[in-house]
């Protein structure tokens, strides 16, 4: 499925730009919601495409994502990490996998991080 950038309007690229502008350096004292849980949970089977509603399982991962102290610095650390759109899986900071491969080939395309 060839994945496309958002729009750099997205709510999800200006999540990123304030996070961004934000976050200060690495949380080392806090535990991730999903180091406490089964760690398959965020990452289902068969994602959603980003032309569809997420599944049911993202939805459940991503709900638990909102309760997690490291949310921010979570999405935003993988967007660094990766190099590859095909490197992005499963559900991180709250975002599935297809909107954060969108999102991915925004921020690299427009060196926005
Ligand atoms: S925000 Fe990241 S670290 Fe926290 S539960 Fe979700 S995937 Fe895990």
């Amino acid at each position: 499925m060839k994945v496309e950038p958002l729009a750099v309007e997205h709510e999800l690229v200006e999540r990123v730009l304030r996070i961004k502008q934000t976050l200060r350096g690495f949380v080392v004292d806090e535990t991730p919601v999903c180091a406490t849980t089964d760690p398959e949970a965020w990452h289902p089977e068969h994602p959603s495409g980003l032309s569809t509603p997420p599944y049911k399982a993202e939805k459940q991962a991503m709900a638990l994502c909102q309760d997690c102290p490291l949310i921010d610095f979570c999405l935003i650390q993988e967007l660094r990490e990766v190099t590859a759109v095909e490197h992005v899986h499963g559900v991180r900071g709250g975002v599935r996998q297809a909107e954060r491969q969108a999102l991915y080939l925004t921020v690299v395309k427009e060196g926005l991080l």
